[in-house]
């Protein structure tokens, strides 16, 4: 049967554009569809902006350090709409790079909400494609539970576009959204409160970690609230938001952000005509190959609901395209070691097993751990500390897991990730010469 397309991606966030992109270079005939913007979640409503309003919350504490080197630069103040106004443009940029890149691979890009009609069929804009194969790669969505008042509350979608710095801001949620907003918030200068609903933020997360960043942000001034829960919201006459905590205590607020997680995207997309089977919180069911229960569609990154981060799903859409069109190079995505960070203020950067994931796993488990004033930090007022942890196995010496808290994390742990993946020992991070002075070198010092 001949088909309009071999591969139709519903979605181009960053699973489905890699997937599209490496397909047609691949020889494939390849049609995306995207309803609502190019480059997806991480592009407009995620990663990359979040990052920009973490680099401007910085900039608060950086003028405050550079008093201690000697520079006088005046009161600072700082300017929201600017800041939202240039990360506009520089998004703006990205949606255009997004589009040229699926052209010039040749891929058919179709802009407008897709439905499944069949197995084989799509339309867009009131016009059916057929397809060999189709990508579900449709992302996710915020979800905020069903409490009254819940439409006064704001999500990350609309954050990004606030018209004005809210000058009291109340974070529910204790992911990683909602601890890098408190952290955003704060650092422009809002008086934030965040409400999380279990004993500690950052569930699954290595306990010393979440003790650690919970003093940290303590000390920034962001006022943390565990074991609460926000019954209510009500509007009060002058446009104050006025929370209920389950305790009975009311937080006033000029905007209440809610990051209490996201469901799979899959609104009006057609899935009844197919056999697509969903499982666990609504996200659709794959194999290890990324294959539904109806053997022509297939589903990848955020709407799998396995490893919602961007890496996860480019290497998922990687794998797809090379599974379908380029199967000598096909490789399964590897799960384990996989590294994150959370671009709180200050950051965590993790790889690995967490103490308590170890111990649980049966590892004898032996602790490196080190807390230090960073040198940058040492001419000024700061009191900020750096936490850097190493979990070994005891009778193998394999590094099993790496954590840190504080500046660059991110930057750090990406680098220590490959040595995991490689099998280092801890003997390994001993061998290993430190770059001086650097806060990183702490982790091949560590006795
Ligand atoms: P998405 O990028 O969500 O793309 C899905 C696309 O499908 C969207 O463009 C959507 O409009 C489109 N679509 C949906 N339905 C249809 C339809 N029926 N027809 C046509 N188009 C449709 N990850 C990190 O690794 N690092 C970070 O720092 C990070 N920060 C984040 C910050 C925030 C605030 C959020 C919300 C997420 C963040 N993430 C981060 C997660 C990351 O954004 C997602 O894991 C990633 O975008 C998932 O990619 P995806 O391709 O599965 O879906
Ligand atoms: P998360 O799943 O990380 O966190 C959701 C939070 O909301 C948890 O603290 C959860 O509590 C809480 N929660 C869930 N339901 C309720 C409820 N009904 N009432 C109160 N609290 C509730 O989701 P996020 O939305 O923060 O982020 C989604 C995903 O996006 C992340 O998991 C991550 O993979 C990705 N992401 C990655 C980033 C990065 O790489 N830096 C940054 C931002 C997002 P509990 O723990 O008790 O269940």
């Amino acid at each position: 049967m001949a088909f309009d397309f071999d591969l139709f991606v519903i979605g181009a966030g960053s699973g489905g554009v890699r997937a599209a992109r490496f397909a047609a270079g691949f020889g494939a005939r390849v049609a995306v569809a995207e309803s609502r913007y190019l480059g997806g979640t991480c592009v407009n409503v995620g990663c990359v902006p979040k990052k920009l309003l973490v680099y401007g919350a910085h900039y608060s504490e950086d003028f405050e350090q550079a008093r201690g080197f000697g520079w006088n630069a005046g009161e600072p103040s700082f300017d929201w709409p600017t800041l939202i106004a240039n990360k506009n443009r520089e998004i703006e940029r990205l949606n255009g790079i997004y589009r040229n890149l699926l052209v010039n691979s040749g891929v058919t890009l179709l802009e407008g909400h897709a439905r499944i009609l069949d197995p084989h069929k799509v339309e867009v804009n009131g016009k059916a494609y057929s397809a060999a194969n189709i990508l579900v790669a449709t992302g996710g969505w915020p979800q905020v539970p069903d409490i009254p008042g819940k439409e006064h509350a704001i999500t990350s979608n609309e954050a990004f576009f606030l018209k004005q710095l809210p000058r009291r801001v109340l974070v529910v949620g204790g992911g990683y959204i909602a601890v890098e907003f408190a952290s955003i918030f704060n650092g422009m200068g809002a008086q934030t409160t965040q409400v999380y609903r279990g004993p500690l933020f950052l569930r699954g997360f290595d306990q010393g970690v979440r003790e650690h960043l919970r003093d940290e942000l303590t000390k920034k001034g962001i006022d943390l609230r565990f074991n609460s829960e926000v019954t209510r919201i009500d509007k009060q006459a002058d446009g104050t938001l006025a929370a209920t905590l389950k305790d009975g205590a009311v937080i006033q607020a000029d905007c209440v952000f809610y990051a209490t997680g996201r469901r799979p995207m899959l609104d009006n997309l057609g899935l009844e005509n197919t056999a697509v089977k969903l499982g666990k919180d609504g996200f659709i069911e794959v194999d290890d190959e990324y294959r539904t229960a109806e053997p022509s569609i297939l589903a990848i990154g955020d709407v799998i609901g396995r490893v919602p981060l961007t890496p996860v799903a480019l290497a998922e859409g990687m794998a797809v395209a090379r599974r379908l069109f380029r199967p000598e190079e096909y490789r399964k995505v590897d799960y384990q070691l996989i590294p994150t960070a959370v671009f709180s203020l200050p950051n965590i950067g993790t790889v690995g097993m967490t103490t308590e994931e170890a111990r649980a796993a049966g590892h004898e488990v032996k602790l490196y751990e080190s807390r230090f004033r960073p040198m940058k930090l040492t001419l000024t007022e700061s009191q900020e500390r750096t936490l850097m942890k190493l979990i070994v196995d005891a009778k193998t010496d394999r590094v099993l897991g790496v954590h840190m808290v504080g500046p660059d994390a991110g930057e750090i742990v990406q680098g220590i990730a490959i040595a995991l993946k490689a099998g280092a020992t801890k003997q390994v991070f001993d061998e290993t010469i430190g770059i001086h002075p650097t806060a990183a070198e702490e982790f091949v010092t560590l006795r």
